[in-house]
């Protein structure tokens, strides 16, 4: 599988932006310190991405290989196969701002550790797409899926991405725990691809109070796409 590893992604953070975001007072003893600790972190971070290009090929009804490599899921193999080529990926805040981020005492500085470490991975993320878009031409319609977003597509898939991805993810620093966690904390994988119809996780996700949904649940939607 070709591969492109993405780094020296720019770790563009706005210090007003963050500190109304963070809910910090401008002049007071938090905003000092959080400027400090903004400052380390732009200086130290490393965000970092990488993804692969290949071609899925449909084995059963609830299965696809991609570079000899199965995936089992009802969703993935109907999503991908429609797609064809796709890129399976893993993007990261990297190693560099996790391991400054275990050095913070307090529970407030490590809160704004993680936060910021979660704007590296965005700046990644951010990254990753626009390569994605630039490399699919101005019109595509990317979607993405991520292992353990869904009951079809449960987390122990994130073993099998990760085979995919093979030297890429050490590129990156990304690693794979036991458990199925990936070190940094800050990291996500997936497999992109371009879609005419959308999709979207959340979506198929009946998960009730979940800030970061994107999409409301469509109770309806497994059946009309993704059932027998
Ligand atoms: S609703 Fe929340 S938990 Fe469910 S897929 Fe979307 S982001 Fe993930």
């Amino acid at each position: 599988m070709d591969q492109v590893i993405l780094q020296g992604i720019p770790f563009d953070a706005d210090e007003r932006g963050l500190m109304e975001l963070l809910r910090i007072r401008p002049g007071t003893k938090n905003a000092s310190e959080f400027s400090s600790i903004l400052a380390q972190a732009k200086t130290l971070a490393r965000p970092k991405a990488a993804f692969g290009i290949a071609t899925a090929r449909t084995v059963d009804h609830d299965a696809v290989e991609i570079d000899g490599i199965r995936f089992t899921s009802r969703v993935v193999r109907i999503n991908l196969e429609k797609a064809g080529v796709v890129f399976p990926f893993v993007a990261t805040c990297g190693t560099e701002l996790e391991d400054w981020s275990q050095g913070m005492t307090g529970m407030l500085h490590a809160f704004w550790a993680d936060s910021l470490m979660l704007m590296a991975l965005g700046s990644a993320v951010g990254v990753l797409e626009s390569h994605l878009k630039e490399r699919l031409g101005g019109g595509a319609a990317l979607s993405t899926m991520n292992p353990g977003s869904l009951e079809d597509w449960p987390l122990g898939e994130q073993a099998a991405l990760f085979r995919l991805l093979g030297d890429a993810t050490e590129a990156v620093g990304a690693r794979l725990t036991d458990k199925m966690v990936i070190r940094p904390l800050k990291s996500v994988s997936g497999i992109s691809f371009v879609s005419e119809e959308g999709f979207t996780n959340c979506s198929l996700c009946p998960r009730q109070g979940c800030d970061s949904r994107r999409a409301p649940y469509d109770a309806g939607l497994y059946g009309k796409r993704y059932g027998l």
